[in-house]
């Protein structure tokens, strides 16, 4: 008997040194049983999620954390990634929340308070902005000036045509930069949910390859534009970004096949998923390279790119887009062979056709 005592002493005193462990964690913790009751909570779940004993023991924690983006997390029951939402007793708290599943179907909340780093982001966010815009001013002044040096007497010099002309280059170029980055802004702080229209893919995609068409530029002429588009499915989302994003590959599809050739644009259904694609049979993309090319300014060849007038903001501007359509970017490269950039919607944003239209095609001839 002596000894079974000491041995439920023995126990009894870890267990409450796991407890006093668990309650003293920086991050709040809070278990549930399979239904999602709360059973147990530490301190800084008391602080960060408003939690009282002893009344919300056992209560749901979907009624006590009610914010939308929780309340969908949490019936969704993907927890691989984590959701942010305010605090509900301190608004101005952003707290991270993740769902972890253990033990026998049980449910671990871990909420983490991650106000600081929320407001670094947001200071980002607002320096780009106030930076790119100031920056338009005197970028439109110094490049009207120029292009007025250009036309003058001055410009026909030919000491100076040539750093004119560069200086003309580089100011556009600037400019491209700074109306990149404030269109990022825009879709960085635009609300998701957004509008959601349908819209007509093989449409745009005949008429993004008119407008590649109507810049005529001599060079173009090498490329052959081939359009493949399920026309009786549309897309739920908002044409403006979704026309940007599509124009942003097929930009960088020209300006990455020096050779010229073949630009597919296609758009299809693939089971449950809707495609849409631009393939290019341009100088391709090393294998590493292909996980970073959203990440803004990333270039997989700094000087070619630079040479090749592009921002390094094209597929941060479509991965957005697509993050705001719930859709991804898959790239598939060969170098030296081409690249296809492939954007994938899910199911749920298709949609058929709803009336007879007259083929969007014949309209584009
Ligand atoms: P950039 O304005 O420099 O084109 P992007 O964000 O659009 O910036 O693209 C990032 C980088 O990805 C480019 O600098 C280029 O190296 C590479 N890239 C993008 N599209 C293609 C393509 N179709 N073929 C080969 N390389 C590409």
């Amino acid at each position: 008997v002596q000894r079974n005592r000491r041995r439920k002493r023995m126990l009894l005193d870890i267990v409450n040194r796991f407890r006093e462990s668990a309650m003293a964690l920086p991050d709040a913790t809070v278990t549930l049983n399979e239904e999602g009751d709360i059973v147990w909570w530490n301190d800084m779940a008391r602080r960060l999620f408003g939690l009282k004993s002893p009344q919300d023991l056992g209560q749901r924690i979907d009624n006590l954390l009610r914010h939308p983006s929780f309340t969908r997390y949490f019936q969704e029951g993907d927890f691989q990634q984590a959701v942010e939402i305010p605090s509900p007793v301190h608004p101005q708290i952003t707290i991270s929340v993740r769902v972890i599943r253990y033990g026998n179907k049980e449910l671990l909340l871990v909420g983490q308070d991650v106000t600081r780093l929320h407001r670094l982001e947001q200071t980002r966010q607002d320096f780009v902005a106030n930076v790119s815009h100031e920056l338009k001013t005197p970028l439109t002044v110094v490049s009207g000036y120029v292009e007025t040096l250009q036309d003058s007497e001055i410009g026909q010099d030919p000491r100076w045509r040539r750093s004119l002309e560069q200086m003309a280059q580089q100011t556009e170029r600037m400019t491209a930069i700074v109306d990149d980055l404030l269109y990022l802004t825009k879709l960085e702080t635009k609300a998701v949910p957004l509008r959601k229209s349908a819209v007509n893919i093989g449409e745009l995609l005949y008429s993004v390859r008119a407008e590649a068409e109507v810049l005529k530029k001599p060079e173009l002429a090498q490329f052959k534009f081939v359009v493949k588009a399920d026309e009786e499915t549309w897309l739920l989302g908002d044409e403006a970004e979704l026309r940007s994003a599509l124009s942003n590959l097929v930009v960088n599809a020209i300006r990455y096949s020096p050779k010229g050739g073949e630009i597919e644009l296609s758009w299809y259904r693939d089971g449950n998923v809707g495609k849409l694609s631009v393939t290019d049979q341009g100088i391709g993309i090393p294998e590493a390279d292909i996980p970073r090319l959203t990440e803004r300014f990333y270039r997989v060849d700094n000087s070619r790119s630079r040479q090749s007038g592009g921002t390094g903001l094209g597929l941060s501007i479509v991965k957005h887009v697509l993050v705001h359509h719930d859709a991804t970017l898959e790239v598939r490269s060969v170098v030296g062979r081409g690249s296809s950039f492939t954007c994938i919607f899910p199911g749920d944003r298709l949609q058929v056709a709803a009336n007879e239209i007259p083929a969007v095609k014949d309209r584009y001839r």
